[in-house]
């Protein structure tokens, strides 16, 4: 259960799939999906935020996740480059901007879509 969310992006036209975040799918609720990026691949997907560091499974670094409050700590190595995100004003992913996996420019909203079970 939790809610389905939807990220897109302006400035290149990126659209996520459908973001079923919440407790996992194997219903033993020790699982909360939440969406996530790679630091390094940009790669976007859900992972489970109860356990990590959650990996990439493409090159195996520590994904990041949307609204923590570390984000951009996280996200941006070289601190003289970070941009503000959404995440330095709200732990909610629903404001402010966020980092585009496809485009990289802080500019990926999330909509909340409703709820799903
Ligand atoms: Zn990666
Ligand atoms: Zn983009």
């Amino acid at each position: 259960m939790g809610t389905k969310l939807r990220a897109q992006c302006k400035a290149c036209g990126f659209r996520s799939e459908d973001l079923y975040t919440g407790f996992g799918f194997q219903g033993a609720g020790d699982h909360y999906m939440w969406p996530a990026i790679c630091p390094k691949c940009q790669s976007f997907g859900l992972k489970d935020q109860r356990h990590p560091p959650q990996t990439c499974r493409r090159c195996r670094s520590v994904m990041v996740f949307y609204g923590s409050q570390d984000f951009s700590q996280k996200y941006y190595p070289d601190q003289t480059k970070a941009e503000p995100v959404g995440e330095d004003a709200s732990s909610n992913i629903l404001i402010g901007r966020h980092v585009c996996p496809s485009c990289g420019k802080v500019e990926l909203t999330f909509e909340d879509v409703g709820y799903w079970s």
